[in-house]
Formats: structure tokens, sequence, C-alpha cells
């Protein structure tokens, strides 16, 4: 038996998916938005299932208080402030050299999002961030590509797959993204890692579903866990599509399609983290700027992105693409004036 017959042996030996699942799996491309708990699990079961190629799309980069329930990351990795979408690469390329795995440290947004998403076979959804499902949803609909949503908070969480001309999509059912902070996450509420395990795993369930030529097996259904009072749900979707859906129903991609924002945007990210993004892609020459911002406090330089931390505290980390996180404040004004303040020409 050749390593890779004896690797996926006793998957293969599951005869509903069988060798021919397998193949498939091999062919597939999937792209996981958001390498936090959830996108941890789903790349995990996909690269050790054998999927032919996936990609990793992670805005952030790892810390301490992910390491409980985030199950790609090591001490090392927070230690040193490497970004989510590499530590995983790097990880998971020890779980299984067949699978061809990309990573995109950025911020996925409508002006990069058809470029990062629409040559996937299938996206995946990890993140936390309402905005980036609405946008997932446009690509989606739009070029005809199945995703499949996920969201856990405290002890529940909830997932459905949507596939484009024959399921309802995510707007179908949530017409619109609830207002700002009208609703818990991770920061807010907390979270036990093993919803983020089951949830994520019916993710990855369903996508080595898909991927592997089953869809017929697909659930169909929006499903809801809640593992502290131990409660299961599901809510069939057929028969949900609306004729007026403004994404699947008139065809207008609105999150897709917004206008570039004219001034670089400061978001809250976290409790203690605001992100600065320009509002168009720049290159920041990282060497150069470490030589100069060694007079503002203490510079910290990786492959990747270099880190700045002043002398109160605040730390800023900068990205090549002249995104920056500011560390240490919740408040986006405050974030924005340090930014001007050390950045600003
Ligand atoms: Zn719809």
């Amino acid at each position: 038996m050749s390593p890779s017959s004896e690797r996926y042996a006793r998957q293969v030996r599951f005869s509903p998916f069988g060798m021919e699942g397998q193949k498939r799996l091999a062919q597939g491309f999937a792209v996981v938005v958001g390498m936090g708990a959830l996108g941890c699990v789903i790349a995990n079961h996909l690269v050790r299932a054998g999927i032919g190629r996936i990609r990793l799309i992670d805005r952030d980069i790892v810390s301490w208080s992910n390491l409980h329930r985030q199950l790609l990351y090591t001490e090392a990795d927070a230690e040193s402030g490497v970004p989510k979408a590499e530590a995983a690469a790097a990880q998971l390329r020890t779980f299984n050299r067949q699978v061809a795995i990309e990573a995109a440290a950025v911020d996925l947004n409508s002006g990069n999002a058809e470029s990062l998403l629409a040559d996937a076979d299938l996206i995946v959804d990890g993140t936390d961030h309402f905005g980036v499902r609405y946008l997932i949803n446009d690509v989606a609909v739009k070029f005809g590509i199945p995703w499949i949503y996920g969201g856990a908070v405290g002890a529940s969480g909830m997932t459905m797959t949507i596939v484009p001309g024959e399921t309802p999509c995510y707007r179908c059912l949530f017409p619109s993204p609830p207002p700002p902070g009208s609703t818990d996450t991770c920061e807010t509420a907390g979270v036990l890692p093993p919803i983020v395990d089951l949830i994520g795993s019916l993710q990855a369930m369903e996508a080595i579903k898909l991927l592997g030529g089953y869809k017929e097996q697909l659930h169909g259904a929006l499903l809801h866990a809640d593992l502290w009072k131990t409660d299961f749900s599901k809510m069939k979707t057929a028969g949900a599509r609306r004729a007026d859906c403004p994404c699947c129903g008139i065809r207008r991609f609105d999150y897709l399609e917004a206008v570039v924002r004219g001034k670089s945007e400061a978001v809250l990210c976290g409790r203690e983290t605001v992100q600065i993004a320009p509002a168009e892609p720049l290159q920041l020459h990282l060497d150069e700027m470490a030589e100069r911002l060694k007079s503002a406090g203490r510079v910290e330089r990786n492959p990747w992105l270099l880190r700045l931390t002043l002398e109160d505290g605040i730390t800023l980390v900068l990205f090549p693409d002249g995104r920056v996180l500011v560390q240490g404040t919740g408040d986006p004004d405050l974030a924005r004036r340090i930014y001007d303040r050390i950045l600003a020409p």
C-alpha cells in the first residue's frame, strides 16, 4: 500500500464516500475565510482528508487569547505575532504535504473579494464578522459558488449551506446585518471551545460532501446547537428562497459593489484592537519604516509585519498592504489619533 492510499484508507472504506469521493475531493479547491477557531477546525479536516487545494484568508495575528480554542496555533506563534493565515498554513503543511496550501494575510473587502474568492469551488465561512458574510454571499451568488455559513459564540452556534440557484441564500434568511453592538461576540460573551469544534466539524462535513460529489447528502437546514443546554434544532430551509431577495432574487450585489471608501477606515476588531485600513491598497516598505520608527518605540520585525510598541503600552502592527492594527485601545478615535501621530506624513 502506498503512503497515499494508506493515508486515506479509513475514509475511502466508508462506502457511501468511497474512492470516487476521494478522487473528487483531491480535485477540489476551497477558500476558508477567517482562520479563527472555526477556520482552524475546518482547514484541519479538509487538509487531512486530502482536499486538492486550499486558500486561508485572515487579517489578524495570533494572540494569547486565541490559544484556548484556535487549534492550529502555538505559544510561539502568539509570542512572535505571526499572521494567522501564515501560522495556519505552516502548521497544516506538516499534516499533509500533498495539499496545495495558500496563505492570504489580508483584509477581505469589496475591492479584493472577487480576486480572492471567485476561483474557488467552495467557500467556507470561518469569520465572526457579519459584513464579511454578506460579501461572501454576494460573490457566491454572483459566480454560482456554494458556501457554508457558520458562527459560534458562548456555547451555541449555527450553520447553513448555501448552494446558489438551489437553496435560499444567506440574505433570503437574514436580509440585513444586525446593527453594530446588537449581537454577542466572543469578545463580549466569551466562548467555550467545544461549540466551535462542533460547528466547524459540521461545516467540514458539508464541504467533504460537496467536494466529494455528494450534494444530495447536504443537510438542507439552518442547524442550531446549544451545548450549555445540550439542545439541538434543525430548521429546514427548503421553500425559504425569496423571489424578492436583493441578492439571489434581484441579483443586486450591494456588499460587493460597495463604493470604495474615500478615506482610510478605522474599525473595532476586538475589544482592544482597532484596524485602520487604507482606502486604496498601499505598498509599505517595512524595512525603511523599521529604521524610521525606532525613535518612537520598540520595533520588532518578522517576514510578514512590523510591530511597534509605544511607551504607553499601545502596539501598532503594520502590514505591507498598508493596514495597521492598533492594539491596546478599543476607541477608534484614539487609535486614529495615534495612527496619525505616528504614521501620517
Ligand atoms: Zn437570497
